[in-house]
């Protein structure tokens, strides 16, 4: 599953390459990527693009003049996006890292094709078909934001939400920040991240946070996302380039797949256990 970094790197790539493009067309190679609508290519005709917004690990492409329709996309678990040119190279994107090599555009992978007026194309890959790019109205769009809580990367991201928020939970800390519609964006890597250099156990009860600690989780969240969208995310690969440049804030993980390793703030061991379901690295000598 991509996380908030990874996505907002994807943003940014295709907005580069697409900024200001009219859709001129467009193929669906499966049906359930678009969740079945018959009449994708026909309702994005025409359209120029105006922005791609982002909530969460949601995508929200908007057009020029339009108040009746907007595309969401999702990348989920295997979702890619590749921009090819005129002439058929590729020129940017981006993705989950996957074993399989896509040298030829579409492939088996190819769920969805938009194309533009000036010979650009915007290919959807899938594997597993859990992503999708889905046509929805103003309402739908406002609905589907309404699904996602604050950003801790937003620059009004209030602290006082986050406390009383806290204060109401009976989860684990770890539960409660990888819960989109309280906090979005966070993952398991910068769940575990954040919780490391804010010296918290991911275990410790949400509720048991006092101000001190809360502020400092909301205050290093943030840094770790900002941290990780320069660098490119963790987990994703990039396909700006032919060979491909992986995400740069691997080498920077502090505590995530570190098991077994020192840690270095304290050279006690790091652990690896399981919280909230998900896989998780702490150091049990300075996170309290
Ligand atoms: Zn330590």
């Amino acid at each position: 599953m991509p996380e908030l970094p990874e996505v907002e790197t994807v943003r940014i790539q295709l907005w580069s390459k697409l900024k200001g493009k009219t859709v001129s067309g467009a193929k669906i190679f499966h049906p359930k990527s678009v969740a079945g609508e018959t009449a994708f290519a026909r309702k994005l005709k025409g359209r120029k693009l105006q922005e791609i917004d982002r909530i969460g690990k949601l995508l929200i492409f908007k057009f020029v003049n339009t108040t009746d329709l907007y595309l969401l996309g999702h990348l989920k678990m295997t979702g890619q996006f590749f921009v090819t040119d005129k002439t058929g190279k590729l020129v940017g994107g981006g993705g989950h890292t996957l074993s399989t090599e896509t040298k030829e555009l579409p492939d088996r992978h190819t769920r969805v094709s938009i194309s533009f007026e000036d010979g650009t194309i915007l290919y959807f890959n899938d594997m597993r078909l859990f992503g999708y790019l889905k046509l929805t109205d103003y309402a739908g769009m406002e609905m589907a934001k309404s699904r996602f809580g604050p950003e801790p990367i937003s620059v009004d991201f209030d602290v006082k939400y986050f406390l009383t928020g806290l204060a109401k939970r009976g989860t684990s800390i770890k539960a409660a920040l990888l819960d989109q519609t309280f906090i979005a964006g966070l993952g398991n890597i910068y769940v575990d991240e954040a919780l490391f250099r804010a010296k918290i156990l991911p275990h410790r009860l949400a509720k048991t946070l006092n101000k001190k600690e809360a502020m400092s989780l909301a205050k290093h969240a943030g840094k770790v996302m900002k941290e990780a969208i320069l660098l490119g995310g963790t987990t994703f690969q990039h396909f700006a380039d032919t060979d491909g440049t992986k995400g740069g804030f691997k080498d920077k993980l502090k505590v995530f797949g570190r098991q077994g390793q020192e840690c270095v703030r304290c050279k006690s061991i790091i652990v690896k256990t399981r919280v909230a379901g998900r896989g998780t690295h702490f150091c049990p000598s300075c996170q309290k």
